[in-house]
């Protein structure tokens, strides 16, 4: 697989019109999280129906093609789900982008999000396609906490 071939229409497509992108300044729970390998710098915002159900999943910020095309198909996939079901989601996807081989049994939730399956290919790539969802990981565990906002980095 060439790098180019990353970058197909839907990817392109939700990188430069990001879906549920604005900064949404009453969530119950707000995750600045940033990669400085690459620059991506981004904020994710999520309301909760009740502790156990997403109302929406909204992010700010910026960043490259993959960092921008994943978050924008998480908050699409995540709205109105289930914690439990969207922690099985966000497992699924980072298998899929830090594992070596393709998964012979992807999970049928990912839908479109196996477009980014590619970036396991470039290791230095996946902590892009990966950064929304290491936020939403930090954002549900914060949701419990109690506690409303938090930073994470993943340079390491
Ligand atoms: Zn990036």
């Amino acid at each position: 697989m060439d790098f180019q071939e990353l970058y197909q229409d839907v990817i392109l497509d939700h990188s430069r019109k990001p879906r549920n992108f604005a900064e949404i300044e009453d969530a119950d729970v707000t995750v600045h999280a940033d990669n400085p390998m690459c620059g991506d710098d981004i904020t994710v915002y999520l309301k909760m129906e009740d502790d156990d159900q997403l109302r929406s999943v909204h992010f700010s910020g910026s960043g490259c093609s993959i960092c921008m095309a994943s978050a924008s198909l998480m908050t699409l996939k995540l709205r109105g789900r289930h914690r439990g079901e969207a922690e099985k989601l966000s497992q699924s996807f980072q298998h899929m982008i830090t594992q070596p081989e393709e998964p012979t049994n992807p999970d049928p939730a990912l839908g479109d999000l196996q477009l980014l399956s590619g970036v396991r290919k470039f290791p230095m790539r996946a902590k892009c396609a990966t950064l929304a969802w290491h936020a939403l990981d930090e954002a549900l565990a914060a949701s419990l906490d109690g506690k409303a906002k938090r930073d994470i980095s993943v340079e390491d």
